[in-house]
């Protein structure tokens, strides 16, 4: 299990699922072969043949004497019209245990945003319905977000129904601000785009820094190519914005990237390579 410390702050990664499903979909406009021209995608990035690998997983972050759970990947049990994520009955709250964060013991849960392979560990289910995963979380979500979401049609299964409203019906919800600050030594940061309220989780602590990306970027490919924006970001034209905001501030400072969708080791530093930027793991 992949782990981090930065400064007094522990971070643990607790993987879902890696896979390539969303090889042909991502950046339906980018040649293959534009993205094996990055030599540095290989081997972690790409498999084999070539197709990229995405990671969907949450990272438990300890500081202040505090548990933090940052997204909550896609879920069991739930209905999804993507085969993959259709009803999984995946061994998370195991592995989730196996990282010393038993579910009771969460005291914090945020969603960098409200989107379907980040809330599905909200809630699951027992005795035929929906309840809260955390039970003694309190639930960070953007205010932004939720009103952005709350109204919206559910287009890929009943996202918002299943793993938001109850956590909202249970009264566990806190609405934030996109800069609110979560301990001494962990904030968000606001990094719009790809939905409307999405933010990164910046983590300070004895002078030494990371941050947990959220989706301003699915897949490393995106540091050598900010303007490569999947067809899932919600304003591309911002999204880019944001994204080469994001990296340009990375690469000016010794700060630890941990990507949100990236696949192990999935954390490294954004170096500058001529006119943009590579990763280094
Ligand atoms: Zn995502």
């Amino acid at each position: 299990m992949l782990g981090w410390k930065i400064g007094d702050v522990t971070i643990t990664c607790v993987v879902e699922t890696t896979s390539c499903e969303l090889d042909e979909i991502l950046f339906p406009e980018v040649a293959r072969e534009e993205r094996e021209a990055i030599s540095w995608l290989r081997p972690h990035f790409l498999d084999a043949d070539g197709r990229m690998l995405l990671s969907f997983q949450c990272f438990v972050v300890e500081s202040c004497g505090r548990r933090i759970v940052v997204d909550t990947c896609v879920g069991n049990d739930k209905d999804r019209p993507m085969p993959d994520w259709n009803h999984r009955s995946g061994p998370f709250l195991q592995d989730l245990a196996c990282a010393g964060a038993e579910r009771e013991s969460i005291d914090l849960v945020l969603c960098t945003h409200l989107h379907i392979d980040h809330v599905g560990w909200n809630t699951m289910l027992l005795g035929g319905k929906w309840v809260p995963t955390f039970p003694n979380a309190r639930y960070l979500f953007g205010r932004v977000e939720w009103e952005h979401w709350k109204d919206q049609p559910e287009d890929l299964g009943p996202v918002i129904t299943d793993s938001v409203r109850p956590i909202v019906d249970a009264g566990l919800v806190d609405l934030v601000e996109t800069d609110h600050r979560l301990t001494d030594e962990v904030w968000l940061e606001s990094t719009p785009g790809h939905t409307p309220g999405h933010v990164s989780v910046r983590i300070r602590s004895r002078g030494e820094r990371a941050v947990i990306s959220g989706d301003v970027m699915h897949h490393p490919c995106q540091i050598a190519h900010p303007e490569w924006s999947p067809a899932f970001d919600h304003d591309r034209a911002r999204a880019t914005v944001t994204r080469r905001a994001f990296l340009e501030g990375c690469s000016d400072a010794p700060v630890l990237v941990i990507g949100t969708h990236f696949a192990a080791p999935t954390a490294g530093r954004i170096v500058r390579d001529g006119a943009t930027f590579r990763f280094v793991v």
